[in-house]
């Protein structure tokens, strides 16, 4: 099973593709998450992560290539964030089709702006399990995680100006691709404003 969670920044999408590894036993792959955890980094790279700008396609595409790659992506795997534009996109199925693969379903997260501000404008996220809260879903303890217990913090780019580039580039670049896999047959749109657990429950329904 090869899923990818499609949706604006704030949608939930690390929230459910968590859940969704859990169930089905399968790793959830964040290409910001491997970014912001590749220490060496390239300065360029971590400023335009800062900004809310894309990275170049073909530094993405050889990281994720690597990364599914791996023994624990042979039975399937979950991508958040990946692919960003339609040429990622194609790469994937490039990829995918020279293993005999392909992508089993697209589950596109929607859900009201307001949300989306209110949530990342107040979100911290675990620094271990990479767990979310924020102002409607707070930690128990303040800034340790109700999961795992340890340290709470804001990421570099949940600022108001990163955001607002966020979702221009979200809309921009991201969103037509839903387009693509509907015409593949594959798009599933979630209502993302009632919670992870409905999010997760239409991610799962045939
Ligand atoms: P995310 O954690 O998915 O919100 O991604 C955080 C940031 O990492 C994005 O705003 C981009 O700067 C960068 N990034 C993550 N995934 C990609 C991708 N597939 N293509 C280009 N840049 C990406």
């Amino acid at each position: 099973m090869i899923l990818i969670l499609l949706g604006a920044p704030g949608s939930g999408k690390g929230t459910v593709s968590r859940l969704i590894s859990e169930v089905r036993n399968i790793p959830c792959i964040s290409t910001g998450e491997m970014l912001r955890k590749t220490e060496d980094s390239p300065q360029e790279a971590i400023d335009l992560l800062k900004k809310g700008e894309l990275l170049p396609d073909s530094i993405i595409n050889q990281m994720l290539l690597n990364r599914i790659q791996k023994d624990d992506c042979q039975n399937g795997f979950i991508l958040d964030g990946y692919p960003r534009n339609l040429e990622q996109a194609k790469c994937l199925d490039e990829m995918l089709s020279s293993i005999n693969r392909s992508v089993t379903k697209a589950l596109n997260l929607e859900g009201p702006t307001e949300v989306i501000y209110r949530r990342i404008l107040s979100r911290k996220e675990c620094v271990s399990c990479r767990a979310t809260f924020s102002a409607d879903t707070p930690e128990k303890v303040e800034n340790v995680c109700d999961k795992c217990g340890a340290e709470l913090k804001i990421r570099s780019d949940d600022n108001k100006e990163s955001l607002d580039r966020r979702l221009e580039v979200f809309n921009k670049n991201t969103a037509p691709i839903a387009e693509y896999y509907k015409e593949k047959g594959v798009l599933k749109s979630i209502d993302s404003s009632k919670g992870p657990d409905t999010a997760l429950e239409q991610a799962l329904a045939e």
